[in-house]
């Protein structure tokens, strides 16, 4: 049973969705919602009555006893409407509710939300432009994101353990850390799981996590936030190649939920979606970082073979692509301190980004790590980091090393692409970035 019923069953309420039936023709039932729209006059009042599942018009006639309870309702109002069902053709949708009673729960004041407001205003009042019908459907679809995400970690076999958020060491490099005073000592928020992720495997060998990750992230692009969730696995005795398989079948699986679960809301954002198609259909091609830079270049772009991709040239690299594609073995140089170089080519490391198509670019980043304590300490030098911070970790290859690699999926990311949104602020509830931490 999806939760669009379940719900409210639970709340022994009807949904919209249900109500707008050939079955509920006929049959009395009770809706609650807010009032989408309303339309007063002398001898009808037409009141839209919205839940998470649709809009329904509910109508009150002159005489009805809820009729001048029906007059005072005023947009955004929060209802809960009964009567009875009526197939009608002229209606929105081809459903009608004729009210017989209306309980007002909040009368609202006149709404601030307008068609036509900038941007700016709206993430201003993003905690009530949130209810209204495209957001919720990011939102569901969203929510669908995440419960598959779960699904497909239990159905292969992962434990989720957690990690914890402060920490004394960085991941991801210093530019993006966020740094706070932890009772006098230096402590940061998690840039990410994975340096604890890599201890964690050596007890449960196949784990994952999703989970909150935090960047200072100065540049602004449309596609980083400052809090990002993280849905993080790590894998014992498994390679790059081996990797890349499993990144694969977890977004075939995501996309197929999504289309299985989401086809109103896709379609109410007018997603063309032959790229998610398309997704779950076709193998993901699997490139070397140079022959994505000739593509790039080919494209226009000025790289060299050591230039490090960002959000314009992904964007260039994948706009004509209409299915996700991986990009590996990038330069050691561009990539940070655990990934394990190339055997066959040391100036390289086992690495794969994921790139989303449609211009989308980068949703994973993953590789093997580095499984050999020498190697480990050069590249601490290499990077100008200190051993000490770094002991509990170094001990990890002390002590029965063991080839393991992990990836990061950066789960408003993927929203932000499945859903086709324009920044990655329209695929959080309340995102963070430099300059938005209200509401
Ligand atoms: P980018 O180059 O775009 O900053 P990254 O290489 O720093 O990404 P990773 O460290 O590989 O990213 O993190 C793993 C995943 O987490 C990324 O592929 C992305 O999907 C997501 N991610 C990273 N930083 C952010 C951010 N600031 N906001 C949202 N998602 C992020
Ligand atoms: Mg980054």
């Amino acid at each position: 049973m999806s939760v669009e019923s379940y719900y409210f069953m639970a709340l022994e309420k009807y949904t919209v969705k249900t109500v707008k039936s050939d079955q509920s023709a006929g049959t009395k039932v009770n809706l609650v919602g807010f009032v989408h729209n309303i339309r007063k006059g002398k001898n009808n009042v037409f009141i839209m009555l919205r839940d998470p599942t649709g809009v329904i018009q509910c109508v009150s006639h002159a005489g009805d006893q809820s009729f001048s309870t029906a007059s005072m309702v005023t947009r955004e109002s929060s209802l809960e409407v009964s009567g009875t069902i009526n197939k009608d053709d002229r209606a929105d949708g081809g459903y009608e509710l004729k009210i017989e009673s209306i309980k007002i729960y909040g009368l609202a004041e006149p709404f601030p939300i307008k068609k036509g407001q900038s941007k700016v205003y709206l993430f201003r009042n993003r905690h009530l432009w949130m209810r209204g019908q495209k957001v919720t459907s990011v939102l569901k679809i969203r929510s669908t994101i995440f419960e598959s995400i779960h699904e497909f970690f239990v159905k292969e076999h992962f434990y989720e353990i957690q990690s914890p958020i402060f920490v004394g060491s960085s991941v991801e490099g210093g530019s993006t850390l966020f740094e706070l005073d932890y009772f006098g000592k230096k402590a940061f928020l998690s840039q990410s799981w994975q340096l604890y992720a890599e201890a964690e495997v050596n007890s449960l060998f196949r784990i994952y996590t999703v989970a909150p990750s935090f960047r200072a992230e100065k540049s602004k692009t449309r596609r980083h936030l400052t809090e990002f969730w993280h849905a993080e696995a790590e894998m014992a005795f498994t390679d790059n190649d081996e990797l890349m398989d499993v990144e694969e079948k977890l977004i075939k699986h995501i996309v197929k939920r999504v289309l299985e679960n989401n086809h109103d809301d896709l379609k109410r954002l007018n997603r063309d979606v032959s790229a998610l198609k398309n997704t779950i259909d076709k193998p993901f091609p699997r490139l070397k970082y140079e022959e994505v830079i000739d593509i790039a270049k080919k494209n226009g772009l000025e790289l060299t073979y050591t230039s490090d991709l960002g959000a314009d040239e992904e964007r260039v690299i994948t706009s004509k692509m209409d299915v996700p594609v991986f990009a590996t073995r990038y330069p050691k140089s561009l990539k940070a301190f655990y990934h394990k170089p190339d055997p066959s080519d040391p100036s390289h490391v086992l690495c794969n980004d994921l790139l989303a198509p449609e211009g989308y670019g980068e949703i994973i980043g993953a590789g093997q790590r580095i499984d050999d304590k020498e190697t480990l300490l050069s590249r601490l030098k290499e990077e100008g980091l200190n051993e000490k911070d770094y002991e509990w970790y170094i001990d990890l290859r002390r002590y029965g090393s063991i080839p393991h690699s992990g990836f990061g999926l950066g789960v408003d990311r993927l929203v932000m692409w499945i859903c086709k949104l324009p920044h990655i602020m329209y695929a959080v509830p309340f995102p963070r970035t430099p300059r938005w931490l209200m509401p």
